[in-house]
């Protein structure tokens, strides 16, 4: 098709970088015409005698025509086209600048970078470019000249209207303004990145000047910069022209203003990063910002933005920012950035709900802080950079329902109270490390071991007793049928379950969350005392759960230590912690963590964390203890296989206790094999003590005790001590005192309960004394509350007493009772208070310890049972007398309310509300007596028509009604209990709300 264009026989190639206009100008004036008049003939349009649109708006179609016509070779007006392609921002109205030096050098050629508002200078005659022609003050070439005649070149085209001349003032001739050398680099500046960004195709060139004019109008718009004064420092005889944005868009400005304007956005936007943020934040009043983006600039504008700007717009405004925004833009790292919310859900992917243990430790302030909670909560913030507004409200509590904004307000607001420069450098940590996992990502998947691991069992009762015994350690006691897993079981359990996903056991929800106050610091005892084998172990079966999985991942894993390279961060690097310290107070002297923590000045959790990695001395076991038997388990599989039961017990009808004498192995062991084994065991009465000579031989000369000697018969102890007694044997005192002497002076004195007590172990005595001590006191609770330890070691201790004893000693306390003593245990309590046992208990027990009994005992009288309930204060303006009113009272209340009084009688009542508020007909009564009900005994007409035919009425029955006040009443509690969150509840919210709390 372009082929048969008539080609035009005059010749002229286009300059480099000439404006298509000028090239068109030059051709016309071969022909010696007027430029219009050579559009037809180059294909063009008559109506396109905007140079703008020439310029800009010329299809490729019409490029390749144009140059077929000119009888130019195909491509010839390439970089003529490339170079209009490429220019950014026109002049407003249109037309261009010029050097006049240039015009008069290349006889009138113009170039189409002159169009550019950017280009302000000619670099080569290092002139300052010229905005109109100093004749008529116009811009020159908006439109094509058209006309007759033919254009001198150089010369301005400009015709008034209904005027025949043109201006035709020559241009070239104009005097030229040496441009200042900040002229000369800006527009250097301004050059290098067009070559970079149309040239070599560099993104980052081409993203600034993209954003080159939205900075310009921004720092315009900025009143408190006095561009005139800047664009006459630049050019002294300029004629100014207006500088502030119309409507947002740019007035028609000079070449020095822009000048002036760009020499401040090349500072903000060029290649000296520093020198960018701190000319922003030198700006009169600093980078006027609202919330956080550039005061006056449009959204859309300011998310457009890819350039360097956004970044050191935050930069300089961060330290204004409150540290929320710090941390969602990042502002304190050179990473800053607008959120752009793509990144924070991935990234939760790879957070474990409790920040790693080496960063817990390196951000955990020494003090004011819950550890966990500061784990669950320093998680939640690495979400946070990079998380729109709207994202960041929702983002935390759906990762960790426990973690709310609040709670992050908190920390933030936490590590803001600490001496400067911490909470820069916090947040900065933070920072690096949700970069690091955006860009170099983890090695774990965090979420997915969160929805896999928990259906996993994790590890059976016999993995983790094998397991432990292998590694020397006591694997605690073993679940019994149907019982939830409990102590160390339990927590070996969650030890894997954190290990493996970080998960956050104070999330009430958590299928091991910890349920009692206590709960936590056990099992942080727990895993602080963990040898380093059994830890090993541990790691090596988490390390099989995942391949049972078919992860493919490391067990553990955390963002590299170097992150936190070059801050001051509040907490400490646990692994650089004096261990020698920490071994000699927590291992070697048996203090607690606590003791370490404050010789060290460090946070207890430091210590935990440190004792992680110390390699702990293993502890050595009674004999009696569960490792030995475990061996010798493990040996006895071999030996008592089924064929061994078949034939010696079920053929050889030999009993357990002759297998147990040959094989060495317990009775009861035996027994639990056979079982295990398919064997029916034969009933057999319980052994009793029948051989003198055998319990002495046991009894005095093996020293055993009768804990042992009733076992290795299958036996209760009971039996073996009213055996002693009945043989007339003289019962050893216990462990280290019992020297032959001491034995002839208790002689009978000791009731038998007392030497069943003390005879099953050293710490005999010491229970017998927390015994006496307790039953002071009208609970156990009250009782661990005055002593100062945990209820539980209480009820344990006690359970053992009564089972060496073999009998209850005490009934428990109610709601309603206090606890007491039984016979047994009043006898016992009596016979501890003798002259002669007291010595006896004065040798293992300190004896300012026993002198404090009295005490105790005072403390436990003044004791009130039960709590004394805060008195109800009266209603002001209801005419009943005020009760306690319970749940069950309200539905009690509420149904009165909702029924007409024939339909409410006690037993219909009860069958409506499904709950016994306490003997209904009680309570009822006591509302009548306060004055919130009135009753009504049921008339004979009804009463008679219910009667069995033949039988009689049976019980009349009692109608009830609230009273107007009672109704008052009624309303006013319901409307107060339903404002009231429930107990429990509100109670651990309390405690969760204060993450600020000392540990
Ligand atoms: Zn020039
Ligand atoms: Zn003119």
């Amino acid at each position: 098709m372009t082929e048969d264009w008539p080609t035009l026989p005059l010749r002229t190639a286009p300059m480099a970088a000439e404006s298509v206009d000028s090239w068109i100008e030059a051709l016309a004036r071969r022909y010696r015409l007027a430029p219009s008049l050579l559009l037809p003939a180059l294909g063009l349009s008559t109506q396109g005698r905007s140079i703008n649109r020439l310029v800009k708006g010329t299809s490729q179609e019409a490029w390749r025509r144009m140059e077929a016509a000119a009888g130019l070779p195909a491509g010839a007006l390439q970089t003529v086209q490339l170079a209009g392609a490429s220019l950014r921002t026109t002049l407003v109205g249109g037309g261009s600048r010029f050097c006049p030096r240039c015009l008069g050098e290349n006889g009138g050629r113009w170039l189409v970078a002159w169009r550019s508002n950017w280009t302000v200078a000619c670099t080569r005659h290092r002139l300052l470019l010229h905005d109109t022609c100093p004749s008529c003050t116009r811009t020159p070439r908006v439109y094509l000249p058209g006309g007759t005649t033919e254009l001198p070149p150089g010369t301005c085209a400009y015709q008034p209207h209904r005027r025949a001349e043109r201006c035709g003032t020559d241009l070239a001739a104009h005097s030229a303004t040496t441009a200042h050398p900040a002229v000369l680099a800006v527009q250097t500046w301004i050059d290098d990145l067009h070559q970079a960004a149309d040239h070599a195709s560099d993104p980052e060139a081409a993203a600034t000047l993209t954003d080159l004019p939205v900075v310009a109008y921004w720092l315009m718009a900025r009143e408190e910069i006095d561009w005139q004064a800047r664009a006459a420092e630049l050019a002294f005889d300029r004629t100014p022209t207006q500088a502030t944005p119309v409507n947002g868009r740019l007035p028609r400005l000079d070449a020095a203003l822009v000048a002036g304007v760009l020499d401040l956005a090349r500072t903000v936007l060029g290649p000296d990063h520093d020198a960018g943020v701190t000319a922003l934040r030198d700006l009169p009043h600093g980078p006027a910002r609202t919330g956080v983006m550039p005061a006056g600039m449009s959204i859309p504008r300011w998310h457009a933005m890819r350039g360097p700007f956004p970044n050191r717009f935050l930069r300089a405004v961060d330290p204004g920012l409150t540290a929320m925004d710090r941390l969602r833009f990042k502002s304190p790292t050179p990473a800053a950035e607008q959120p752009t919310s793509r990144g924070a859900a991935e990234r939760g992917r790879l957070i474990p709900h409790l920040i790693w243990p080496d960063w817990a430790g390196r951000l955990l302030p020494v003090s004011g802080f819950h550890p966990d909670l500061f784990r669950a909560t320093a998680a939640t913030c690495l979400l946070i950079p990079g998380t729109s507004e709207r994202a960041n409200h929702t983002l935390p509590n759906r990762f960790n329902r426990r973690v709310t904004p609040a709670h992050v307000s908190v920390l933030l607001q936490g590590f803001g109270d600490l001496p400067a420069p911490t909470l820069d450098h916090v947040l900065t940590a933070f920072c690096r490390i949700a970069t690091y996992l955006d860009t170099a990502g983890s090695p774990i998947d965090y979420q997915r071991r969160r929805e896999q691991i928990p259906a996993h069992p994790l590890i059976t009762w016999a993995q983790w007793r094998d397991l432990a015994c292998a590694a020397n350690s006591h694997p605690g006691e073993s679940p019994r049928n149907g019982e939830s897993s409990h102590g160390r079981y339990l927590h070996v359990k969650r030890h894997l379950l954190q290990l493996l996903t970080g998960a956050d056991l104070g999330t009430p929800t958590h299928q091991f969350a910890f349920t009692r106050s206590g709960d936590r610091s056990t099992y942080a005892d727990f895993t602080a005392k963990l040898t380093l084998p059994l830890r090993a172990a541990l790691t090596a079966h988490a390390e099989r759960i995942l391949a049972e999985l078919g992860i493919d991942e490391p067990a553990t894993w955390s963002p590299p230590a170097d992150l936190a390279q070059g801050l001051v961060l509040p907490g400490t690097d646990t692994t650089a912690l004096d261990n020698d310290t920490i071994r000699r107070i927590v291992v070697d002297e048996q203090r607690t963590a606590r003791d370490a923590a404050e010789a060290l000045g460090v946070h207890i959790e430091h210590v935990r964390l440190a004792l992680e990695h110390l390699d702990r001395p293993q502890r050595d076991w009674k004999p009696r203890a569960l490792p030995v038997t475990w061996q010798r388990d493990q040996e006895m599989t071999q030996v008592a296989t089924r064929e061994f039961f078949a034939r010696e017990y079920v053929l050889g009808r030999r009993t357990l206790n002759d297998l147990a004498a040959e094989t060495g192995y317990h009775r009861a062991l035996l027994a639990k094999a056979a079982r295990a084994n398919g064997i029916t065991l034969k009933k057999g009465k319980a052994p009793v003590v029948d051989d003198p000579a055998w319990l002495r031989d046991q009894y005095y000369k093996q020293r055993k005790s009768t804990s042992e000697i009733a076992a290795e018969i299958g036996t209760t102890q009971m039996t073996v001590n009213r055996a002693l007694h009945q043989f007339g044997f003289t019962p050893r005192p216990p462990g280290v005192h019992s020297t032959p002497q001491m034995m002839n002076r208790l002689d009978g004195r000791l009731s038998v309960d007392i030497r069943a007590a003390v005879d099953g172990g050293l710490k005999g005595w010491e229970r017998l004394h927390r015994f006496q001590i307790a039953m002071a006191f009208p609970t156990l609770a009250a009782a661990a509350h005055h002593l100062g330890i945990n209820p539980a070691t209480l009820v344990t201790q006690f359970k053992r007493l009564e089972g060496d004893i073999g009998a209850a000693l005490f009934h428990r306390s109610t709601s309603g009772k206090p606890q007491q003593p039984t016979k047994r245990g009043r006898k016992l309590l009596d016979y501890l208070t003798k002259e002669h046992i007291l010595k006896h208990m004065a040798q293992s027990i300190p004896r300012h310890e026993l002198a404090q009994l009295s005490g105790h005992e005072k403390a436990g009288a003044s004791e009130q049972f039960p709590r004394p309930r805060r008195p109800i204060s009266p209603f002001n303006n209801i005419a009943v007398t005020r009760l306690p009113i319970t749940t069950a009272m309200l539905a009690l209340l509420n149904d009165l309310l909702t029924h007409p009084d024939d339909q409410c009688y006690g037993a219909l009542i009860l069958t409506r509300i499904r709950r016994d508020p306490g003997n209904i007909y009680e309570q009822l009564k006591r509302l009548q007596a306060a004055g919130w009900i009135t009753s009504r005994l049921e008339d004979d007409e009804s009463w008679n028509s219910r009667a069995t035919p033949g039988r009689g009425p049976g019980r009349r029955r009692t109608y009830y009604r609230l009273t107007p006040a009672g109704q008052d009443a009624t309303l006013h509690e319901t409307a107060r209990l339903a404002a009231k969150p429930p107990r429990q509840r509100g109670k651990r919210k309390q405690d969760e709300s204060k993450p600020a709390q000392h540990q």
